[in-house]
């Protein structure tokens, strides 16, 4: 407003100097015709045929530019108005979306750890308060106690970690990376925890080579495999197959677990979405941050993600990562 104020002065200066200039002139050539048409009555009356240029014509014209530019900038002013509140609504759109999710963010992260905090904390009080304790019960407090410690630990890290990605100068270190390596690694891992619930793990994997980040690609397909044999029932198995399709490398990760319901399928990839445990009727242990963790590593790697599941059946998750070629 104002530069357009600025600018309706200057216009509304020049155009009243210009506009009395031409008056001026049109005085002047009016009164030389006159004296051309009737030389020989100098000071007689006026031809009645000339216009006579008042002072009170001039006020009217400069009235009327006047008159323009407030108009002028009346509707600017309710047009820049209008579009000014509409594009500062969308420009803030998303600052406000990213606000919410922050909160909700650090809400459910608190919620999330006071779980477990709460539970240390109640075991150790009550065992403090015990008048007599054998070294027999301690010890199943102890192991209880680093049971918690450890599920702490691990939402820690992840959250470490999501943080980490998130900021704006984060960069993975991409570089070669052979995807059988880091799946056996996985799969030896991993393997300790399927033997204590007499889970079977079938890998056929082939040797490809990816850019990629090694350590988030170990992390990855530790999520998919550690949440197979954490809902599969005993005895089941999990099997991790590669595939290539259209240069893209797939890695399905099926389990014949308990499988997951249709409505929840949308959410898994929620942060801190779990199924609740009522229905999945495991013990298992977890925050709901590790597919959301998945996701954003295969977006980071320009894959993609798809999951198929059957209640009862079992679940199949196929990854797509770019082969290098
Ligand atoms: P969590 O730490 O709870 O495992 P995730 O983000 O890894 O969190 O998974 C979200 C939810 O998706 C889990 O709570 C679980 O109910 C469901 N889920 C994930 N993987 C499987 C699977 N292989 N079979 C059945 N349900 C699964």
């Amino acid at each position: 407003m104002i530069i357009s104020i600025s600018f309706s002065v200057v216009i509304y200066q020049g155009v009243s100097r210009d506009i009395r200039r031409r008056f001026v002139q049109m005085e002047h050539r009016y009164m030389i015709e006159e004296m051309l048409q009737s030389p020989m009555r100098p000071g007689g009356p006026r031809n009645p045929n000339a216009p006579s240029i008042l002072a009170a014509d001039f006020r009217a014209a400069k009235r009327g530019l006047l008159l323009m530019l407030i108009y002028a900038n009346g509707a600017i002013l309710i047009v820049s108005a209008g579009a000014g509140y509409f594009l500062a609504g969308r420009t803030l759109k998303p600052i406000e979306e990213a606000m919410e999710e922050q909160k909700r963010f650090i809400a459910d992260a608190s919620h999330e750890l006071r779980t477990p905090l709460t539970a240390l904390r109640t075991s150790i009080e009550v065992a403090l308060r015990a008048k007599k304790i054998t070294p027999s019960e301690a010890k199943k407090i102890l192991e209880s106690n680093l049971d918690d410690v450890e599920s702490l630990q691990s939402l820690t890290d992840n959250l470490l970690y999501l943080t980490r990605t998130q900021k704006a100068n984060f960069h993975l270190s991409f570089g070669d990376v052979d995807i059988r390596e880091i799946i056996e690694k996985v799969v030896t891992k991993l393997n300790l925890l399927a033997k204590e619930k007499n889970i079977t793990i079938e890998a056929d994997i082939d040797n490809y080579s990816l850019e990629a980040d090694k350590e988030s690609l170990i992390k990855l397909f530790q999520i998919f495999l550690d949440n197979a044999i954490k809902y599969t029932n005993k005895g089941g198995t999990v099997s991790v197959k590669t595939e290539e399709s259209k240069r893209f490398l797939l890695v399905k990760v099926r389990d014949n677990g308990i499988g997951i319901r249709k409505q929840d399928l949308p959410h898994i990839f929620d942060r801190f979405y779990r199924i609740d445990e009522a229905r999945t009727k495991t013990e298992a242990h977890g925050f709901g941050l590790g597919l959301s963790l998945a996701k954003d590593i295969i977006d980071q790697h320009k894959g993609s993600i798809n999951v198929s599941s059957e209640v009862d059946v079992g679940t199949t998750f196929t990854i797509r990562l770019p082969i290098k070629h």
